[in-house]
C-alpha cells in the first residue's frame, strides 16, 4: 500500500470562507463508536441536538433539525420543501449565494423573479417592498451574510415587507449563525438554515434548519409531492421527531461533532461569541487598513466573520494566497465569479476566530505582500491590531 500512504496533514490555520478550525473536543467526539441510527442512546442525543439548535437559531420552533449535507443542501431542503410548481419566489441577488438560491427556485418550478444589488452592497429594503407590491409573491429569500461579498444584510425590514405581504421569508444563516445575531423568531423568519462548517466549527457534512408554524402550514398544504425524496421534512421530521420512522441512514458521528460544537458555543454563550467576532474583526480590518489596504463591502455592512480586502493593484492573488499557504500554513480565500482575482476573503469564524489568528495573519500577511513588491510599512498592521486590542480589550 506504499502508493497509497495514510493521511498524515499537520493540519491548517483556516481562515478562508470556510471550513473553519474545528475545536479538538469537536474532533473527539466525531471519533467516539458510532451507534445504531434507531440506538436509545443515540436518539437521545438527537433530542439534545434539536434543543440546542432551536437555542442557537433564537427560536422555540421544535421543527428544528440537521438535514444530512452541506450548506448547499439546507438551502435545497428550504426551497424545494416550500415551493410548489407555479408558486411565486422573490430572490434577493447581491452575490454568489443568492444566484444560487434563484438556480434552485427555477429548479423545482418556481416562479422566478430577482432584486438585484452590486455585489458588495446590501439589498435596499425598499427595493423588495416596490418589488412586492408590483408583483405578489408567496416567498422571499435572502442571505445574511453573503460570504462571496463580505456583506451582513440587515433581515428585519426585509421580514416586515415580506409578511406586510404576505410572504413567507427564508433567510440562509449558513455563515452567519453561531457568529452574529441571527434570532429567527425575534426578526420574524419562517425557514432558516445554516451549514455546519463555517461559525458553528465543526467539519463540513451538516445543515441545521428550523421551520416556523407558517411554513409548516404551507408544507401540510402541498398538493404536489416535494420533487425531492431525500430532503423531504415532512418525512425528516417523522424520524427526528416521536414517530422514529426510519427515513435514511443519519450520519450519526456527524451528529456527535455537531453536538459537541453547539455544547461549546453555549458554554461560552451566544452574546460572548457574537462579541468576539466583532472584537477580531474590527481589530483585523484596523490592522488591514493600517497597511493601506481598502476593505471591499459596503461600509457599515461589513460581515464580523468575513472580511473581504480588495487585492491591490499590480498583485497576483493567487501568489499571495500560496505564499500563506506555503509558509505559515494560513489558508484565506480568493474571490469569486466577478471577483476573481480581485478581493481576499478572510474568514474569523467560531473556533478560528482569536486574537492569535489575526495577529498571525497581519504579519504573514506583510511578508506574503512585500515578497509580492507591494510595499507595506513593516509592522504597520499588526502595530493598528495590537493598539485596537490594547483599546477594546484582548477577548481571547
Ligand atoms: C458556504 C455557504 C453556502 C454553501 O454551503 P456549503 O457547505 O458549501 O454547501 C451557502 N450559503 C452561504 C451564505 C455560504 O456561505
Amino acid at each position: 500500500m506504499e502508493d497509497y500512504p495514510g493521511i498524515t496533514t499537520e493540519g491548517r490555520t483556516l481562515m478562508g470562507p470556510g471550513p473553519s478550525n474545528v475545536h479538538p473536543r469537536v474532533l473527539q467526539a466525531l471519533a467516539m463508536p458510532t451507534l445504531g441510527h434507531l440506538d436509545p442512546e443515540f436518539l437521545g442525543i438527537m433530542n439534545l441536538t434539536k434543543e440546542l439548535l432551536a437555542k442557537t437559531f433564537e427560536t422555540g420552533n421544535e421543527f428544528t433539525i440537521p438535514i444530512s449535507g452541506t450548506g448547499s443542501a439546507g438551502m435545497e431542503t428550504a426551497l424545494v420543501n416550500l415551493i410548489e410548481p407555479g408558486d411565486r419566489v422573490l430572490v434577493c441577488v447581491n452575490g454568489l449565494f443568492g444566484q444560487r438560491m434563484a438556480d434552485i427556485v427555477t429548479r423545482c418550478g418556481g416562479d422566478l423573479a430577482l432584486v438585484e444589488a452590486e455585489w458588495g452592497r446590501i439589498i435596499e429594503p425598499e427595493m423588495v417592498e416596490q418589488a412586492l407590491k408590483a408583483r405578489r409573491a408567496d416567498i422571499v429569500a435572502i442571505v445574511h451574510a453573503e460570504t462571496s461579498t463580505g456583506v451582513l444584510q440587515p433581515i428585519q425590514p426585509i421580514a416586515e415587507a415580506a409578511h406586510k405581504n404576505d410572504a413567507l421569508l427564508v433567510v440562509d444563516a449558513v455563515t452567519s449563525l453561531g457568529g452574529a445575531p441571527v434570532r429567527v423568531d425575534a426578526t420574524g423568519i419562517d425557514v432558516c438554515y445554516s451549514g455546519t462548517q463555517k461559525c458553528l466549527s465543526c467539519p463540513p457534512g451538516l445543515a441545521p434548519i428550523t421551520i416556523g408554524s407558517r411554513a409548516q402550514a404551507k408544507l401540510e398544504a402541498r398538493k404536489t409531492n416535494v420533487q425531492s425524496w431525500y430532503l423531504d421534512l415532512t418525512m425528516l421530521h417523522s424520524y427526528w421527531g416521536r414517530e422514529r420512522f426510519y427515513h435514511h441512514t443519519a450520519p450519526v458521528n456527524m451528529v456527535y461533532a455537531l453536538y459537541e460544537s453547539l455544547r461549546i458555543i453555549h458554554e461560552e454563550g451566544l452574546e460572548a461569541r457574537f462579541a468576539r467576532h466583532r472584537l477580531h474583526s474590527d481589530a483585523l480590518k484596523a490592522g488591514l487598513a493600517a497597511m493601506g489596504l481598502r476593505l471591499f463591502a459596503q461600509e457599515g455592512y461589513r460581515a464580523p466573520m468575513l472580511t473581504s480586502v480588495e487585492v491591490p493593484d499590480g498583485v497576483d492573488d493567487a501568489q499571495v494566497r500560496r505564499h500563506l499557504l506555503a509558509h505559515y500554513r494560513l489558508e484565506i480565500g480568493g474571490g469569486l465569479g466577478p471577483l476573481k482575482g480581485r478581493i481576499w476573503r478572510v474568514g474569523l469564524m467560531g473556533h478560528s476566530c482569536t486574537q492569535a489568528n489575526v495577529m498571525l495573519f497581519l504579519s504573514a500577511l506583510e511578508d506574503a505582500l512585500t515578497t509580492a513588491g507591494y510595499r507595506v510599512e513593516p509592522g504597520a498592521g499588526s502595530l493598528a491590531a495590537a493598539q485596537y486590542y490594547g483599546a477594546h480589550g484582548s477577548g481571547s
